[in-house]
């Protein structure tokens, strides 16, 4: 059916002109733009000679005319589908490789020109105003080299394809697939239909890849730029990213890194003076490594070093990423306070408490140095919480934690252990200097006045006082010392007594 097949033609001449202006608009925003309005232009030129061919049938120049016209169109088709597959593959098409595209379709001029005399393209039988169409042998030169070209486009675009991103493998993959439409749909025509009935479906595949291109184009064409993309995340981050060659020199350095390290220029290698980062990787910068320095201006950074290496090990170089964590640090040495102090007092907590009793003890053991340790319980510190509420039960107890830290030196801990009863841990201090020291502090203690309203609280204290035995433990100082405070309660409260004077009584 000669005439579906010309109507079908035609049309696809039509979508592919219309599509061929819409791309060429868009040739400066997108590098994909100018092949596919080429590939369009290119089968337009085809599809339009085709179907021209049955309404010129009885007219020999225009028949002629329109079956060398097909020539360059398929050219055209063959050529652009390269280009935008090499472009869509991320290649920037060389001027060698530009010109060399170009030979084939000047030399086609040429030879067209001169066809009617040599007949090298096209061999015209003309019988009245029939014409048949037979091969010359440069029509089959033409006809694989243009195979070749979309070939080695569709490798172009599966090789780019493997190398892609996963995300990005879809566009390849239907690329490949459009140039390989219109391609098997001439294998086909030239194997089979044309051989009988002049039937060429070509310009119908050549239809349904234009959709697909178009679509490619428009909305999947993105990897072509992908390198630019990159690049424009590295200026937009907020990290400080630096590229250092294997000698440590400085390839390349984002905005950030610029502003966060001034000395660090893509282009002066070490002109500046030498930055933090610097000294920190003087250590060794092709060992991945991760860590915190903090420069002489008091900015805390974070450092991670990643060495890259190429295919066969070598070092490439190494890429740097500073971030500022100056704010996140103080925040995290604010939590590390906030889990190892009371709340209420800012003396140590409990827990932090466990840990400096265990690692005095392990140094007092350690150096034969005495370890001694005073724990202070209020006296009937109920009666002032019933007397005059929580809030100043709560005042007591800060006034308390306030003496406490007053009475500690550099390396002794003053800590509460709940309620109202702390502890002094001193490290160095024999039994009876730490009993002198819990009594001066039992003495300042009972003159406070704590504002109650109108009143005042005053208040006593309890305190036992142990020292660590040779090989003892410290639990049994704890409990020794609570040993002793609850004999100092016995007998009568206000008062600190040894856990010796309290075992012996
Ligand atoms: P003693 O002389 O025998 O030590 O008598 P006490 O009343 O001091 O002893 P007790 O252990 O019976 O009372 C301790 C009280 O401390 C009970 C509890 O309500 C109160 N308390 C515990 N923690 C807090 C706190 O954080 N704030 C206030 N205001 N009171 C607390
Ligand atoms: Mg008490
Ligand atoms: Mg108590």
């Amino acid at each position: 059916m000669p005439t579906l097949v010309e109507a079908v033609s035609l049309l696809a001449a039509v979508v592919a002109t219309a599509t061929g202006l819409l791309v060429a608009r868009r040739r400066r925003s997108s590098p994909l733009a100018l092949p596919l309005a080429v590939m369009m232009f290119g089968g337009s030129l085809w599809a339009t000679a085709r179907a021209l061919l049955h309404v010129a049938a009885g007219s020999v120049p225009a028949t002629v005319t329109l079956h060398y016209l097909v020539l360059p169109g398929v050219a055209a088709v063959a050529g652009a589908t390269f280009w935008y597959l090499a472009v869509l593959s991320g290649r920037r098409l060389s001027r060698r490789t530009g010109a060399l595209l170009l030979v084939h379709p000047t030399l086609l001029v040429v030879a067209l020109v001169l066809d009617p005399v040599h007949e090298w393209f096209l061999r015209l039988r003309v019988e009245g105003t029939d014409v048949t169409v037979g091969a010359g042998p440069l029509y089959w030169v033409h006809t694989a080299y243009c195979y070749a070209l979309v070939v080695a486009g569709i490798v172009l675009a599966l090789g780019a394809m493997v190398r892609a991103v996963p995300g990005h493998r879809r566009v390849f993959a239907v690329a490949a697939l459009a140039a390989t439409i219109p391609t098997v749909g001439n294998v086909l025509t030239t194997l089979v239909a044309a051989r009988s009935e002049n039937l060429h479906l070509t310009p119908m595949f050549l239809l349904v890849s234009a959709a697909i291109w178009w679509w490619v184009e428009r909305f999947g064409g993105h990897s072509a730029v992908v390198p630019v993309t990159t690049r424009q995340v590295l200026e937009v981050l907020d990290d400080a990213v630096i590229v250092l060659d294997p000698r440590g020199r400085v390839l390349d350095a984002n905005p950030a890194a610029r502003a966060l390290v001034p000395a660090t220029d893509a282009s002066g290698l070490d002109d500046g003076p030498d930055a933090a980062w610097r000294a920190y990787l003087d250590g060794d910068a092709t060992v991945r490594d991760r860590g915190t320095l903090t420069t002489a201006s008091g900015t805390v950074l974070d450092v991670r070093v990643t060495p890259m290496t190429d295919p066969v090990g070598r070092a490439a170089g190494t890429v740097v990423v500073l971030r500022d964590v100056t704010e996140l640090e103080r925040l995290r040495a604010e939590l590390v306070d906030q889990a190892t102090r009371d709340g209420l007092t800012g003396l140590h907590n409990r827990r932090a408490l466990a840990q400096r009793l265990a690692d005095a003890v392990d140094e007092a053991t350690r150096d034969g140095r005495p370890l001694s340790m005073v724990l202070v319980d209020v006296d009937h510190f109920k009666a002032v919480n019933d007397s005059y509420g929580h809030a100043v039960g709560d005042a007591v107890l800060v006034a308390v934690g306030r003496e406490l830290a007053e009475a500690t030196q550099d390396g002794e801990t003053a800590a509460r252990l709940g309620g109202e009863e702390f502890v002094l841990l001193l490290p160095g201090v024999t039994a009876r200097e730490a009993a002198r020291r819990a009594d001066d502090v039992r003495a300042r203690c009972a003159r406070l006045r704590v504002p109650a309203g109108r009143d005042e609280v005053r208040l006593t204290l309890s305190a036992g006082v142990a020292t660590l035995a040779p090989g003892g433990t410290a639990d049994d100082m704890l409990r020794a010392a609570d040993h002793a405070m609850y004999a100092a309660k016995h007998a009568g409260r206000d008062q600190v007594v040894g856990a010796a004077e309290a075992s012996a009584s």
